[in-house]
């Protein structure tokens, strides 16, 4: 009865030749979870209903998979599953994110593709996370330390699958940007292949026996879009990173490509057709996952699964620490009320004349009502050291013409300041600086100001400070234990007072 459920819950390596004419599989992919396992207010639709979480994830694959029929689907996620929630602050099954692992083996998982995020407990870490899981973690790109070999345990360059009459190869990329978004001591102890030379290596590799070639990737979709025309020979790429809410599929040449949003909020769902090793129909749909469009019911062991990491996960991040009147936004790559109220934390607790926080760290809004620990975790869930350091006032200059240019450009993170402000003009059509001041005194290039900001970001300066910060010291705690203890003492509150502001 064991072996048959086994059997029952995936596609597996090829035993049979496989049977010639046009094929019908189905897709099911998710990308960038970010631990978000439980459901969540949809602020953006009327009534606010709870969306998303494993147990209504659950339900739709389950109801898809019945209505296909045994054998004829592929159930994949694209990456990013950890950090965001603190269920990755949980040590389960050996390793800190387990519990995320146990939540998608329950679902029923052929593959995943590991994400940067998968780095941020660390490399040791996520060898233990990867290990004895019926879900294969792929990735031709992510290679053992001078080696080709995979760099995890049980990681896999690429699978076979036997699905739905076909032979379909998987095959993984990871993006080869990660020396810019994880920790320098566990980069230098692998070996990063470039995106579109390992999967083509990968793909020619495959092609000869198989009928479909998917590449589960963790690049970002104009990344995706590139791979397709740098790369001969793939069919499908289900995506992730970039977090984007493809509504339809994208196609470039013969290649198509989705993705599925983020925080598992939807399924995606792909229905295709192949026949002599070429998708000849493809029809998408990214399929919300609210409460009141589930046809099957819930899996009771799901719901208590999920009902016990939460309760562990009250336990220590239920307490209400303040109160939000309103919402506080965030922004990637402009300021916002998120980005003001953060930097002016970590200024008021260290004392420095200047502090910063960047986009990319601000992961979720305050939304109004009660904010717990959680809610602050969500929004700072990376728990970087806290650091004071030193930069020169023409450091501070680039960094607020670095800002100018972020807010015109969508790839460019936006540093959030606190202590450092600037009036700013357009001309001829391009940005131009007024005047720059750190508390209200003129900024003086030649003099030294006090920083503070994450462990993070004097880890990467080159890509977010532009010059190398002297004198780094840590503080003792990290981001979000700053942000609690601000909280605790005053309303949560939007400082309203702009950093940058256009004259004219
Ligand atoms: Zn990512």
């Amino acid at each position: 009865m064991l072996l048959l459920l086994l059997l029952a819950c995936g596609p597996k390596t090829p035993a049979a030749p496989p049977t010639s004419g046009p094929h019908a599989l189905t897709v099911l992919h998710t990308n960038d979870i970010h631990a978000h396992f439980e459901p969540e207010p949809a602020e953006w639709l009327d009534g606010r209903p709870a969306i998303g979480g494993f147990v209504r994830l659950e339900q739709e694959v389950r109801a898809v998979r019945a209505a296909r029929g045994a054998g004829q689907t592929l159930t994949v996620d694209g990456g990013d599953q950890l950090t965001g929630t603190p269920i990755t602050e949980i040590e389960e099954a050996g390793s800190f994110g387990g519990a995320m692992h146990a939540l998608f083996d329950r679902v029923g998982y052929d593959a995943w593709v590991v994400g940067n995020h998968e780095f941020d407990k660390g490399l040791d870490n996520l060898s233990r996370y990867t290990q004895n899981h019926p879900m294969l973690p792929l990735s031709c790109n992510l290679l053992a330390l001078g080696s080709a070999k995979p760099l995890l345990p049980q990681q896999q360059l690429s699978h076979v699958y036997a699905v739905a009459g076909m032979r379909v190869g998987v095959i993984g990329v990871t993006t080869d940007k990660l020396a810019g978004l994880m920790n320098k001591r566990d980069f230098a102890r692998m070996t990063l292949a470039p995106e579109s030379a390992a999967v083509q290596a990968e793909v020619n590799r495959l092609d000869p026996a198989t009928d479909l070639i998917v590449v589960l990737s963790h690049i970002g979709v104009e990344s995706d879009k590139r791979l397709a025309s740098d790369v001969q020979g793939i069919d499908l790429i289900v995506g992730a990173h970039s977090h984007t809410r493809l509504t339809s599929a994208l196609r470039v040449g013969d290649t198509w490509i989705v993705q599925a949003g983020s925080y598992n909020r939807s399924l995606g769902i792909i229905d295709l057709v192949a026949d002599e090793d070429h998708i000849t129909e493809l029809r998408y749909e990214l399929r919300d996952l609210l409460p009141a469009t589930a046809t099957v019911a819930p899996d009771p062991e799901m719901q208590e699964t999920v009902a016990t990491y939460k309760k562990s996960i009250d336990r220590v991040y239920g307490e209400t620490v303040s109160n939000a009147p309103a919402l506080l936004g965030r922004s990637y790559n402009h300021e916002s009320a998120l980005g003001r109220w953060i930097s002016d934390a970590l200024r008021d607790r260290t004392g420095a004349d200047v502090a910063f926080y960047n986009g990319g760290g601000l992961r979720a809004d305050i939304p109004p009502g009660p904010v717990t620990r959680l809610t602050l975790f969500q929004c700072f869930p990376f728990q970087n050291a806290v650091v004071t350091f030193q930069l020169s006032g023409q450091a501070l200059l680039d960094i607020v013409l670095r800002n100018l240019a972020a807010d015109a450009d969508e790839k460019r993170g936006f540093l959030s300041t606190s202590g450092l402000t600037w009036t700013w003009r357009t001309i001829a059509g391009a940005p131009e600086i007024v005047a720059v001041r750190v508390n209200g005194a003129p900024l003086d290039l030649a003099k030294d100001y006090t920083v503070a900001a994450s462990s993070y970001l004097t880890e990467q300066w080159q890509k977010h400070l532009g010059a190398e910060p002297r004198k780094v010291e840590a503080a003792g705690y990290n981001d979000f234990d700053a942000a609690v203890e601000y909280a605790r003492s005053r309303p949560v509150v939007d400082p309203g007072d702009l950093r940058g502001v256009e004259v004219k």
